[in-house]
């Protein structure tokens, strides 16, 4: 392919992708972040239309502007993938690169030397693709295999740069501005093209898998509390029933006491303010593979796979003592919520998912029937009164 039909690709790539990367930018977050992709790839693209034309630019114009144009675009690709990942991303991580190359390219404009600004550009360049890299390795994307396709385009394209880099210093670099007419230039812009498709295929990939992953965790999730919902809490209950670990577990489930006392006193609002209290409380003592719920109302659940017996009763006292001492902005002091729970501790006993519930659910109402505020303890043959609760 001549160098103008290669050309011409790229920016029509470039170009068809930052426009549905603005048309995205109206609807889904984070907004910004589509924006700089579009602006990025806008830049890249006007940085190729003046590196083919460069000849015709006046010749201070031909050393500064095509670079910098190419810069600031792989800066809004820096700043786009920092804004994705939710890191801080300041404008000026766009603008920082490109001053540098301006700086260097102007002192290279006044030696009549533009090895030194090739060269200054493929560094900067490359730079700013490994951090990009770096970027994309944030914790947001783990899970998310489309992240591993642009890590992948980021790290060829700085590959890719470095080369240009070394051809520079070791073949002392163009003479003068403009696309070196030889092979080295189709090799180029072929790569950048693969770099165009890849990453603004990818970059919608995991955009459509972040929010797939969103959709995912909000239908698993309590929107009040951020607690896992019942059909969650049933999921994870069958699958370890069904399961074939011999493990004991725990399971915790809880109702708070005199609640509706709560609304009538205080309002729905405080109500509300107080069952995510709790929930925030419980969330702080559990491990992270616990599985803690709101199966409705103020009913809670919890799940704490493989426990020992003395653990899962001490975990669950220590809930009801913490819950106990929660003070609240709506309430006068000396006011106490409490809860009453049932808790069973096995390794299933060979119940099915709505045998057991119904199990715990016996010990938290023996709980409410023998004073609240107190855990008794569950199991197929009996309840008995957790002691010291
Ligand atoms: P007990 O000790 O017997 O459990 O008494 P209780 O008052 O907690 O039980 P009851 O079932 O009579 O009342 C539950 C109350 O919980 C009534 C309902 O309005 C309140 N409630 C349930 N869900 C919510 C909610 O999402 N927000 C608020 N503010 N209140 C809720
Ligand atoms: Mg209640
Ligand atoms: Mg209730």
């Amino acid at each position: 392919m001549d160098l103008s039909t290669l050309i011409a690709a790229n920016v029509l790539i470039l170009s068809v992708f930052a426009i549905s990367f603005l048309a995205i930018s109206f609807r889904v977050s984070p907004f910004g972040h589509w924006r700089s992709w579009a602006l990025a790839n806008a830049l890249l693209a006007s940085a190729l239309v003046l590196f083919a034309f460069d000849r015709k630019l006046p010749l201070l114009a031909a050393y500064l502007v095509p670079n910098t144009l190419l810069l600031l675009g792989m800066g809004f690709h820096w700043h786009a993938a920092r804004q994705l990942a939710n890191l801080p991303s300041r404008i000026s991580n766009v603008f920082a690169p490109a001053s540098a190359y301006l700086l260097v390219a102007s002192l290279s404009y006044v030696t009549s030397n533009y090895a030194l600004a090739y060269t200054a550009s493929n560094v900067i360049f490359t730079l700013l693709c490994v951090a990009t890299v770096f970027a994309f390795t944030a914790p947001t994307f783990r899970g998310l295999i489309s992240a591993i396709g642009l890590i992948l385009a980021f790290f060829f394209i700085a590959a890719e740069g470095m080369m240009r880099t070394a051809h520079s210093l070791f073949y002392s670099g163009p003479a003068g501005p403009g696309m070196m007419n030889d092979m080295s230039a189709d090799l180029h812009l072929m790569c950048a093209l693969l770099f165009a498709t890849l990453t603004g295929a990818f970059s919608l990939a995991v955009s459509f898998e972040q929010v797939a992953q969103r959709h995912r965790e909000a239908a698993r999730r309590d929107p009040l509390t951020g607690a896992f919902n019942r059909r969650e809490f049933q999921r994870r209950l069958e699958e370890l029933l069904q399961g074939t670990s011999a493990d004991t577990f725990g399971l915790v489930h809880f109702d708070l006491d005199h609640f509706k006392s709560v609304n009538d006193r205080f309002g729905h609002l405080a109500g509300d303010q107080a069952l995510v209290e709790v929930s925030k409380t419980v969330r702080r003592h559990l491990r992270s593979d616990d599985c803690f719920a709101r199966l409705g109302g103020e009913e809670f659940a919890v799940i704490l796979p493989s426990i020992s017996r003395e653990n899962a009763f001490k975990v669950a006292d220590r809930l009801r003592k913490r819950i106990a001492e929660l003070r609240f902005e709506f309430a006068p002091e000396g006011f106490q919520l409490t809860a009453s729970s049932g808790i069973y501790h096995g390794n299933g006993d060979g119940l099915k998912t709505n045998e057991l519930l119904q199990i715990v659910d016996n010990g938290l109402y023996q709980s409410k029937n023998t004073g609240r505020n107190r855990i008794c303890v569950a199991s197929p043959y009996a309840t008995i009164d957790l002691p010291g609760s």
